[in-house]
């Protein structure tokens, strides 16, 4: 094995021998989209990576709000289902969303049978929160904004009891092996050395790219690898353009940016800049308006050379502490006194609501390949996602790949040809084109200078590779998108149109042909690494 960086990634397997080994299904991703799925496959054996320790570097443990399900006495999953459709914005797949939506209920009791604490009122019912874009309360929570990680503490400790779960801890799948165009292993990164798994069903649960993006909320290695994979083995992605941002990041510095709830909001906390001006007000419901609204007036507002505050000290003053204490927390440790002093934010690339393309059972188009939770685009999200609605996503697509995967048979393990590891994915020179032409506004001349810059580095052979290959997937989407709609905001087209009212799938191959077809704009000076 020739070793091509300092961390062992790099260089080539040698042929793998044909063995008897079991054809057990692998999954991909340790977030709660994995181990959903994971616990889901028993009793028959199924194998887990995770990049990280379990618990770890998983969106799904850092999620604050909560879960979304139509539980309420005053609530239905029809009226759930009309909240999603409009937040969707034209784009969702009705059927898809009415499917996850109806099995909500029955995820939560399943959450609570693993041992997940949800909040609970005096009478023993759970408490549920209202955010926005919902009309009822139905935000299932756990610890006030210690939702994810509850959950992800009972589902891993669920994990960890099950004997029929091998868990690979600290390791990367790098590539999907293809034998006559069918799934027959991954190539994995372990902690001192590559290997291969030959398997002829593999789940992908990796999660969001929120790491393309210099300023984002989402854990440093959501890059989106999983997406790379899934194109590289010539699966289609679809819904690729749409991002949302989350306008109220705290902006002291931080790599991921911590978050600064809705609810602060909420609580008649109002955007200012540095001369105090509350520069939303006047627009609609001003800084209650939902996410993409209030993202696009605070990125306006700094593109016109301003500092963004959240103000806080009037609607909460000494208030704050106690109703807020994990973001007081997280302010006080950037010295920051949210009670007495205004909060520095700016929007931040927070969830994907594209991915792989997938069917209802979670099959992509590449036999073998399944995909679930934010990695997938499963048609629940449409344009934009409305909020709690992904780690709902996240457990019912994990469980339902399992089963359809356990009434799949087995394949047959066979020989496979030398293989070659690619060096660790670097995602710096990405951020800083996407960020830079493909943030929270967007138009042609930005996008075709990114397209530029993106196609040689895709092509080449460099730790960047795989990041710009995602990145200008992207980009070759928002490019062909000429309309705004839901996340997606192009200057230059500021309006839906009605005949683009429709999702879109792309492969990499296709990617790089339209990619070839634009006009290029000079390249600025990002170097590919
Ligand atoms: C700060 C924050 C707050 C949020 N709040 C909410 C909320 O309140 N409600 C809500 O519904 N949603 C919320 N979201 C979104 C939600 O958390 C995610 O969409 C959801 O958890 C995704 O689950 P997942 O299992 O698909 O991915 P993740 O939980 O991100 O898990 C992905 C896993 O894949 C692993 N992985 C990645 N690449 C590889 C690889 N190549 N090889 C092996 N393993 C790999 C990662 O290490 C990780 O274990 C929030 C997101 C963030 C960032």
């Amino acid at each position: 094995m020739k070793k091509e960086d300092k961390e062992g990634w790099g260089g080539t397997l040698p042929p793998q021998p044909a063995t008897a080994n079991e054809d057990v299904p692998i999954i991909i991703g340790g977030g709660l989209a994995g181990l959903m799925a994971a616990l889901q496959f028993a009793p028959q054996p199924v194998i887990l990576i995770s990049m990280a320790p379990l618990g770890e570097q998983a969106a799904s443990g850092w999620a604050q709000g909560g879960l979304a399900a139509a539980i309420g006495p005053d609530d239905s999953p029809a009226k759930h289902l009309a909240d999603t459709l409009k937040a969707g914005d034209g784009l969702c797949d009705p059927e898809t969303a009415r499917r996850i939506i109806d099995a909500a209920p029955a995820v939560v009791e399943e959450l609570a049978r693993l041992g997940a604490r949800f909040d609970r009122a005096p009478s023993g019912a759970i408490s549920l929160g209202l955010e926005a874009g919902h009309s009822r309360h139905r935000i299932v929570h756990a610890n006030g904004d210690g939702s994810g990680a509850e959950i992800l503490r009972a589902v891993i400790a669920a994990v960890r009891r099950a004997g029929h779960v091998r868990v690979l801890e600290s390791c990367a799948a790098t590539r999907l092996i293809l034998r006559d165009g069918q799934i027959a292993g991954v190539v994995v990164q372990g902690a001192s050395a590559p290997f291969v798994l030959r398997a002829s069903r593999v789940v992908i649960a990796t999660g969001g790219l929120g790491g393309l993006y210099s300023h984002t909320t989402n854990p440093a290695g959501a890059i989106g690898q999983g997406l790379v994979l899934a194109a590289r083995a010539g699966a289609a992605l679809a819904d690729l353009e749409f991002v949302q941002f989350h306008p109220t990041a705290l902006d002291v510095g931080q790599d991921p940016m911590p978050l600064i709830s809705e609810a602060v909001r909420g609580e008649g906390a109002t955007l200012v800049d540095e001369t105090g001006t509350r520069f939303m007000a006047g627009i609609g419901c001003a800084e209650l308006e939902p996410r993409d609204i209030v993202s696009r007036a605070v990125w306006r507002h700094m593109g016109e050379g301003h500092r963004v505050f959240l103000d806080a000290r009037r609607a909460l003053g000494p208030r704050f502490a106690a109703r807020f204490p994990a973001i007081d927390a997280l302010c006080r440790a950037a010295g920051i006194d949210p009670a007495t002093q205004k909060i520095p934010i700016r929007p931040a690339a927070h969830y994907h609501m594209g991915g792989i393309a997938v069917d209802a059972a979670g099959r992509t188009s590449v036999p073998g390949l399944w995909a679930c939770g934010e990695a997938a685009s499963t048609g629940l999200h449409g344009a934009n996602r409305l909020a709690s609605n992904s780690l709902l996503e996240a457990a019912v697509t994990g469980q339902a790949v399992a089963r359809d995967i356990s009434g799949t048979q087995a394949g047959r393990p066979a020989p496979l040809v030398p293989l070659s590891v690619p060096p660790r994915p670097k995602a710096a020179a990405v951020r800083a084109i996407l960020s830079r032409d493909a943030g929270v506004l967007r138009d042609a001349d930005g996008l075709s200078r990114a397209i530029g810059e993106l196609l040689p580095m895709a092509d080449g052979r460099v730790a960047s590779a795989d990041p710009a290959l995602l990145g200008l997937m992207m980009v070759v989407a928002m490019h062909r998108r000429m309309e705004s709609r839901g996340g997606h905001a192009r200057t230059d087209y500021p309006l839906a149109s009605p005949a683009l009212a429709h999702r879109a799938t792309l492969t990499w191959e296709h990617a790089r042909a339209a990619a070839r077809a634009v006009p290029q704009r000079a390249a600025v000076s990002v170097q590919a690494q």
